[in-house]
C-alpha cells in the first residue's frame, strides 16, 4: 500500500514514521494517538522561508492548525512568529516564548478583554475586519493614551474553488473589508482614528487552495490598491498575504511555496515586508493518527471496521467530507477489501473514511490515518464524554510524549459540585 505522508514508509511490512517503528509507539502509548514528525515541520517551515529569502519577511504560523507547545517551540526556534485568532492562542504563543513582535491577531470578533491582553503584550499588529472593530480599538487606545498598530483585512473577492466551509475570500463572507470599500475605510481610519497606526494590509482567501490563480488574483488586486494609496500619500510597511496553500491528502498537486511565492513577488513592491500565515502547509503532512481496530461488522454488502478513534478526535471527514488516506500499521494480509471505517460515537456522521480499499486487519491491530497534523487535535472535543487523546513527537529514531491523554477527572474538573 502507498503512503501520502513523506516521512511515513513501510519497511518489512511495518510502518515507520521518520526512523521510529510505529509498533514501538503503540506498545508504550495507548491509542488513539496523534504522532507528528519534527523534521517534516522543520522542512515545511524552511520551504516557506527560503521561498521568501529575497524579501524582508516574517512567517507567522497560523497556530489554529496545531497549537501544541512542542510545535510552537519548533516554530520559535526557526525564528517564526504566530498568527493568533483568540486570547487563548495568544496565551499559548506567549507561553512558548514566541516574540510578541512576531504575532499578528486576526478574527472578526475580538472581545475587549482579548484586545487588552494583546495590547498589553505589544503584539506586532491587529488585523481588523470591520468599522465597529476599528472604532472600538481606537477608543481603547485613546483611553490609555497610546497607539495601536493595525492592518486592514481585505476581502479581495476571488473564487478559491475550495470547499465552502473554508473559503473566506469570496463576496459576501463575514471576513474582511470588501475591496471596493477599502479606500474610504482607509480615509476613515486616518481621519477619525487618531490612536491607530495603519501599518499594513492583510488578506487570507481560504484554505486548501491547490492552484496559484486565486492567490495571484488577490495579490494583483491588493497591490493595485497599495499603489493607489501611495498616490494619495499613504505608504504602508507590511503586506500580510495570509495562508491557505493546499497540501496532498490523496492525489492533489498543489504548487510548492517556492512556485507560489515567485508568482506573487512579481506584483508585490520591494519596500514592503511580506508576512505569510501558513497553517496547514506547515503541519498537515507532518501528522498521523494511529487507531486500533476494535471490531469487524458486516451489514448487507457493507463492511465496517469499528475503531477506537472517532469524529471527536478527527472531525474533518464528518464536518467537511474530507478525505484522509487510511492504511494498516502492519501489512500481513493480501486480502484487500472495501471498508467504511467508523468510530464509536452515536452519530451516523461518525466516520473516518468511506469505501476505503485496504488490506484486512484482525481486531486489535492498528490503522494509520494520514495527513492529520493540521486541524486534527485542535478541533477535537469531549462529545460523548470521550477523552482528548495523547500527542507524540518523533525526531529521527526517538519519540516522546508531548501531551498526555485526558483522564476522567479532567472531564469534570470545571464543574461545580
Ligand atoms: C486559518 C487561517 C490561516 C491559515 O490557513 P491554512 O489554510 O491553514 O494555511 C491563515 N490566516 C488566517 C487569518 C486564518 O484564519
Amino acid at each position: 500500500m502507498k503512503t501520502v505522508t513523506p516521512r511515513l514508509k513501510y519497511k518489512d511490512n511495518i510502518l515507520y514514521f521518520e526512523d521510529v517503528e510505529l509498533t514501538k509507539i503503540v506498545k508504550k502509548i495507548s491509542t488513539p494517538v496523534y504522532v507528528y514528525s519534527k523534521n517534516q515541520i522543520i522542512e515545511n517551515f524552511l520551504n516557506y522561508k527560503s521561498a521568501l529569502y529575497k524579501r524582508k519577511n516574517l512567517i507567522c504560523f497560523a497556530m489554529k492548525a496545531n497549537s501544541n507547545y512542542e510545535v510552537l517551540k519548533i516554530i520559535k526556534t526557526l525564528g517564526g512568529g504566530c498568527d493568533v485568532t483568540s486570547g487563548g492562542e495568544l496565551f499559548r504563543a506567549l507561553n512558548a516564548k514566541i516574540n510578541p513582535k512576531k504575532i499578528v491577531y486576526a478574527g472578526v470578533g475580538k472581545t475587549e478583554q482579548e484586545i487588552n491582553y494583546a495590547f498589553k503584550n505589544e503584539i506586532l499588529m491587529f488585523n481588523i475586519e470591520s468599522k465597529d472593530e476599528v472604532e472600538f480599538l481606537n477608543n481603547i487606545a485613546k483611553n490609555k493614551n497610546k497607539k495601536i498598530n493595525i492592518a486592514i483585512r481585505i476581502n479581495p473577492e476571488v473564487n478559491t474553488h475550495t470547499i465552502s466551509h473554508i473559503s473566506t475570500g469570496e463576496e459576501g463572507t463575514k471576513f474582511g473589508i470588501p475591496l471596493y470599500e477599502v479606500k474610504d475605510f482607509v480615509r476613515f481610519v486616518l481621519n477619525e482614528c487618531k490612536n491607530l497606526n495603519l501599518i499594513g494590509l492583510h488578506y487570507h482567501i481560504g484554505s486548501q487552495i491547490c492552484t496559484v490563480t486565486p492567490f495571484v488574483e488577490a495579490t494583483k488586486k491588493v497591490c493595485n490598491l497599495i499603489n493607489e494609496l501611495i498616490s494619495i500619500g499613504i505608504k504602508l510597511k507590511y503586506l500580510d498575504i495570509g495562508g491557505g496553500l493546499g497540501i496532498r491528502y490523496k492525489d492533489e498537486e498543489p504548487p510548492t511555496p517556492h512556485k507560489l511565492i515567485n508568482e506573487l513577488l512579481k506584483y508585490i513592491p520591494q519596500y514592503l515586508t511580506i508576512i505569510c500565515e501558513p497553517g496547514r502547509y506547515i503541519v498537515g503532512n507532518a501528522g498521523i493518527l494511529i487507531t486500533k481496530v476494535l471490531y469487524h461488522k458486516k451489514v448487507k454488502n457493507k463492511n465496517f471496521l469499528i475503531v477506537d478513534t472517532s469524529m471527536t478526535d478527527l472531525i474533518r471527514p464528518a464536518f467537511y467530507g474530507a478525505y484522509h488516506n487510511i492504511i494498516p500499521l502492519k501489512l500481513n494480509s493480501n486480502n484487500f477489501k472495501k471498508f467504511d471505517i467508523v468510530g464509536p460515537v452515536c452519530e451516523t456522521s461518525d466516520f473516518l473514511g468511506k469505501n476505503m480499499l485496504i488490506s484486512d486487519v484482525v481486531n486489535g491491530e492498528y490503522l494509520v490515518i494520514e495527513t492529520t497534523g493540521a486541524y486534527g487535535f485542535v478541533m477535537s472535543s469531549n462529545y460523548n464524554s470521550r477523552l482528548r487523546i495523547s500527542e507524540v513527537m518523533v525526531d529521527k529514531d526517538k519519540f516522546y510524549l508531548i501531551r498526555k491523554r485526558e483522564s476522567y477527572k479532567n472531564l469534570i474538573s470545571g464543574e461545580i459540585f
